[in-house]
């Protein structure tokens, strides 16, 4: 058996996604090596508690990896895609707000390298996900409302997760329409609502730490190592299906 430490780069490292991942991995160093630490400016120290970080402009030079971790930002995304498919080494990605050319080359980038891009990392809401589909193909003509909450510093509206809940709605029939609020320093939370003639149905997911996105991706990414191209998905992993 293999007991080496996952090599793993977070992208995004000084964001508050990224500082999550790095607490978490640094807390079980049996498991997870951060070989490198990526930011989008110059990073203000070049080693923190011994892992070297790089800048955006930088990712040429990072050393030998296993996986990719990316929490960044759409415009940070394209490189840390390059860069994995020039080295042949698997992304895990959880940037939310790509563009549709950004979600094609992911798919293209499957055809060499192991990917899997999902919009919220948790069990819970990977669990929801399947809520959802089932609840909209149970309750054909009822509407179907997201309200989605986050901090005021999130910049994409909707978010990831209500836009990945409505396409599991859709799939069971229903057309979902979304609401966002933006407020102080709510971690995520996500209602689905079905209304149908005199009553109704919410189910609710609520997030109140970033490490359950964090231990995910890292999770993620111990089973994503090694795996042949393509694009995989969290409920493929978590459920065994991929
Ligand atoms: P943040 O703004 O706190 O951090 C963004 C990080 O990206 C910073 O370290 C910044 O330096 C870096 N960055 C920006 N441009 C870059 C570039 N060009 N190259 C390299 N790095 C660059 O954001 P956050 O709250 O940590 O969230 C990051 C992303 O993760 C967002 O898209 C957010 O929506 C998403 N997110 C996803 C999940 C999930 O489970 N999938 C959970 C939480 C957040």
């Amino acid at each position: 058996m293999n007991t080496k430490p996952l090599r793993v780069l977070i992208h995004g490292a000084s964001g508050r996604m990224g500082q999550a991942l790095l607490r978490l991995a640094a807390g079980a160093p049996e498991t997870w090596q951060v070989v490198a630490a990526v930011t989008g400016r110059s990073p203000a120290q070049r080693v923190v508690d011994g892992v070297p970080f790089f800048a955006g402009g930088e990712l040429a030079g990072v050393p030998e990896f296993d996986v990719a971790v990316d929490f960044s930002l759409p415009e940070g995304f394209d490189p840390v895609l390059a860069l994995c498919v020039a080295r042949r080494r698997a992304l895990v990605s959880g940037t939310t707000g790509l563009a549709a050319d950004q979600r094609a080359a992911l798919e293209s980038a499957a055809a060499t390298i192991p990917v899997l891009w999902a919009s919220n990392f948790s069990v819970g809401v990977a669990v929801l996900d399947e809520l959802v589909e089932r609840a909209a193909r149970a309750l054909p003509g009822w509407d179907c409302d997201i309200v989605e909450s986050h901090h005021v510093h999130k910049k994409d509206a909707p978010s990831g997760t209500a836009l990945t809940l409505g396409e599991s709605a859709g799939r069971g029939g229903a057309q979902a329409r979304y609401a966002s609020l933006r407020a102080g320093d709510i971690v995520g939370e996500h209602v689905v609502q079905f209304a149908g003639q005199g009553e109704r149905i919410e189910l609710v997911h609520r997030a109140t730490s970033r490490d359950i996105f964090a231990r995910g991706a890292l999770q993620a990414a111990t089973r994503l190592a090694g795996r042949d191209p393509g694009l995989h998905t969290m409920r493929g992993l978590l459920f065994g299906l991929d």
